[in-house]
């Protein structure tokens, strides 16, 4: 039998949030500050969902998800509050390369770089002025990435300079992925200018005109890594107020709302609660597993069709000398065409300090994603062996690592393909049905964490009314 544990009459009943990710921690941060009581369910023993990062004693960092984030300007201001202070991407990180014909070449980060870069031919180059001539454009079906962005600058930079971005932020697949539900900005800079060049410099001056840095945000971590963040999240919250290894039984939509949950380890005897709205911010086969209604209804089970292919991410360290690349960079992207087994490279030790030891280089090779998934899940030894033949070619990395440490998610990020507007409908139809349910984070606002951030605030702004 579950028993009752807390209705309210004469303050407003709480708000119930499940899911402690990045975006379940967002919304309690903004409900708390706004005085209101809540309570966070969260299905494993730690804040953070996907952001995670371990410090081994010998000084290796290791993030097994997220490996750095951008600064916006919400996500600063958000740091401010929480006193958190963010450790910028070294300046030696500034390169980003592109694999190119097996040489790592750096990326272009503006147009007159694009012309003198040796990414690109000169007929790729000249494709540039046809996108400035491009006139504001609405189009009334979507399309997939690859063939949007051919629209712009031809097939050359669609191989060589959005797939392998693609497969950097998405694991994706250019060719699947929705122009219109993955960069929602590109598709609305083409329907309000036509040229996305002109749209990055009308964006360019609005920036400076608000007093904001022109260029893109600077990317950034902590000292101890990205998983300070939820942690600095959780410890401003109430006491009392989050649950963890909180196995949610079902919920009862109504007024008040009812959710049932007991304790994962059994350690607590079963529990019924009632709240005036609840927030899901949850992946998408939780939210389909769910049982909204007095019936055990899975109205959001379509949800468990959202294709999030596997990644493995492979922590390798390395003594100095045995690298020859001087690593001057972000990390290196590796185009589909160039048929290799990573997605890419990051050069982690350039990007932070503290990430190896003295005289050590750190380095993440992620694989898998939507087009190769089969080498997300390949045996730790054929995998190590595969990946240190490509970086011996690549980077001049000789030997065996020092250290290593692999993460395999086998659902990592949710791909944001044609037709993703089922499940949005989907996820506004239930909504609808279920007055005081709010859904949100990575499969309906944004996958990146500053995406999940917002979509924290906006939850808790929408639960607060
Ligand atoms: C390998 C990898 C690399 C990435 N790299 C970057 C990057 O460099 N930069 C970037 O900005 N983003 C990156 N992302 C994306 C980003 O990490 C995620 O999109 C974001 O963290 C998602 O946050 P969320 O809160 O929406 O979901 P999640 O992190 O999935 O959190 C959901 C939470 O809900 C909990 N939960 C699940 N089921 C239940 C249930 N039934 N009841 C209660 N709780 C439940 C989970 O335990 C989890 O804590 C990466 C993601 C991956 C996987």
């Amino acid at each position: 039998m579950y028993s009752v544990c807390s209705v309210g009459n004469s303050s407003p009943l709480p708000i119930a949030i499940i899911g402690g990710g990045i975006t379940g921690l967002a919304a309690a941060h903004r409900l708390a500050r706004q005085g209101r009581a809540f309570r966070l369910f969260e299905s494993s023993a730690r804040p953070g969902g996907n952001v995670r990062t371990e410090r081994h004693d010998d000084g290796w960092l290791i993030e097994t998800g997220p490996n750095s984030l951008q600064l916006t300007p919400a996500v600063a201001a958000l740091l401010e509050e929480l006193n958190l202070s963010p450790l910028t991407a070294s300046p030696a990180a500034k390169n980003r390369y592109i694999l190119r014909r097996g040489c790592p070449v750096p990326a272009p980060a503006s147009p007159p770089a694009f012309l003198k870069s040796p990414l690109f031919t000169f007929s790729a180059k000249l494709r540039l002025f046809g996108d400035l001539l491009a006139r504001p454009r609405n189009r009334t079906t979507d399309v997939c990435l690859a063939d949007f962005i051919a629209s712009h600058f031809g097939r050359e930079v669609v191989d060589y300079g959005l797939r392998p971005f693609v497969s950097g932020v998405y694991a994706g697949d250019a060719q699947k992925l929705s122009a219109r539900h993955s960069f929602p900005t590109l598709w609305e800079a083409e329907r309000r200018h036509g040229s996305l060049i002109r749209a990055q410099l009308a964006s360019a001056k609005a920036k400076r005109a608000r007093g904001e840095p022109s260029g893109p945000p600077s990317i950034f971590s902590f000292t101890d890594g990205l998983e300070a963040l939820p942690h600095a999240l959780a410890a401003h919250l109430p006491a009392g107020s989050v649950e963890f290894n909180a196995r949610i039984a079902d919920l009862t939509p109504g007024n008040p709302w009812k959710i049932r949950w007991s304790r994962s380890d059994g350690g607590l005897a079963p529990q019924t609660e009632f709240f005036s709205a609840v927030i899901l911010a949850l992946p998408a086969a939780a939210l389909a597993a769910l049982p909204i209604g007095t019936m055990g209804e899975r109205p959001l089970a379509d949800l468990a069709e959202i294709n999030y292919p596997p990644v493995s991410s492979l922590f390798l360290g390395y003594k100095r000398d045995q690298v020859r690349h001087p690593l001057d960079g972000f990390g290196m992207l590796v185009p589909p065409a160039e048929n290799r087994v990573p997605l890419g490279v990051l050069f982690n030790s350039t990007l932070f300090p503290g990430r190896a030891p003295a005289g050590h280089v750190a380095l993440t090779v992620m694989t898998g994603g939507a087009l190769r998934p089969e080498l997300a899940h390949l045996e730790d030894d054929p995998l190590l062996t595969r990946v240190r033949n490509d970086l011996a070619e690549l980077l001049g990395v000789s030997g065996d690592p020092v250290f290593v440490r692999r993460t395999v998610w086998p659902r990592a990020i949710p791909q944001y393909n044609l037709g993703y507007e089922r499940f949005l409908d989907l996820i506004a139809r239930t909504e609808t049905a279920h007055p005081g349910l709010l859904v949100g984070g990575h499969v309906r606002d944004g996958i990146s964490v500053p995406n999940c951030l917002a979509a924290g605030e906006k939850l808790a702004a929408r639960a607060l009314g």
